[in-house]
């Protein structure tokens, strides 16, 4: 989370850049406002398993971020904690479980599907590349991120654009990759230690 607080933190301006194209321009702020809450609330009250880390987080985005993407990134991360249950530590593969279970919720809240350039031309292929790798997941994001560009948007404000939005790289698939990208960074530490 203080790996996605820093990423989003750097990339701000060009995540509200990508939205100001196709939406509200306030996409950056929205998450670097969600996502220091995020930070400060773990820090002051540091949660015992990864599962309660993410269940916070979410809480927290979805109390602080009043745009489309609070909602539904603080609903990723409640039903991924939910999903990960009690335990202290987790496995790569319980943790693309639940982050399956997690992307299916953002899905479900938002009545789209790969394909309609949100973040879940991000995330979809995000999970499922992380049965190979971190990297690997981290890389697919990226580029599900960038075919959204041809895409036209067929959910959220994008998609009052119509056939304007093709073009156009989702915003929110953009700041999705910069999720994997964190965890691929934080795991990769983690590994290296
Ligand atoms: P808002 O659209 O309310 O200004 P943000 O700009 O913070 O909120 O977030 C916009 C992003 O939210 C979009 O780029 C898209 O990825 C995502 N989004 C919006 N609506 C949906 C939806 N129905 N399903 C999935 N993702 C969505
Ligand atoms: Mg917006």
């Amino acid at each position: 989370m203080a790996a996605v607080a820093a990423s989003v933190e750097r990339e701000a301006s060009r995540l509200t850049d990508l939205d100001s194209a196709i939406g509200d321009a306030d996409h950056g702020s929205n998450l670097q406002r969600g996502f220091a809450a995020v930070v400060k609330t773990l820090e002051a009250e540091p949660p015992v398993t990864p599962g309660a880390v993410l269940t916070t987080a979410g809480r927290q985005l979805i109390s602080t971020v009043g745009g489309a993407s609070g909602p539904l990134y603080g609903t990723l991360l409640r039903r991924t904690g939910k999903a990960l249950g009690e335990a202290g530590s987790v496995t790569v593969g319980e943790l693309r479980t639940a982050l399956r279970a997690g992307v299916d919720a953002v899905a479900q809240l938002g009545g789209s599907a790969p394909g309609d350039a949100t973040m879940l031309d991000a995330l979809d292929p995000g999970v499922e590349a992380l049965a190979t790798s971190f990297t690997a997941a981290a890389e697919a994001a990226g580029q599900g991120a960038e075919a959204t560009v041809p895409l036209q948007a067929r959910k959220g404000r994008a998609s009052y654009l119509g056939e304007r939005s093709i073009g156009h790289q989702d915003p929110g698939a953009a700041s999705s990759a910069l999720l994997f990208a964190a965890l691929a960074d934080t795991a990769g530490e983690e590994v290296a230690e």
